[in-house]
């Protein structure tokens, strides 16, 4: 296997956090979950990925990756993905 760079160092990653982990991804609520199975890092009890160690190029042909795409896995998830509002103490508005 090589990079799209010509390096031919490339590391596999592959950690068992099971339901620890925490995913922040842009204008979406953050989950503290299993790992999104949608998003080229693995899913569900595992984060998995191969990764340049020259230029840190994530080794898959998953990318690009849509927003339809990551809106999917809330959708599976069932998480409101509603914007939320906030008062000008930061506090969240309720409707
Ligand atoms: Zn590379």
């Amino acid at each position: 296997m090589s990079c799209v760079c010509g390096s031919k160092r490339i590391a596999s990653i592959g950690a068992k956090c099971s339901d620890l982990c925490f995913t922040q991804l842009p204008d979406r609520p953050d989950i503290d979950g299993y790992v999104p199975s949608n998003i080229g890092i693995g899913g569900g009890d595992y984060v998995e990925f191969d990764y340049c160690l020259d230029c840190g190029k994530i080794q898959s042909d998953e990318f690009p990756i849509t927003q339809e795409t990551v809106d999917e896995f809330y959708e599976g998830e069932c998480i409101d993905i509603t914007p939320k509002e906030y008062d000008d103490d930061g506090f969240e508005i309720l409707t």
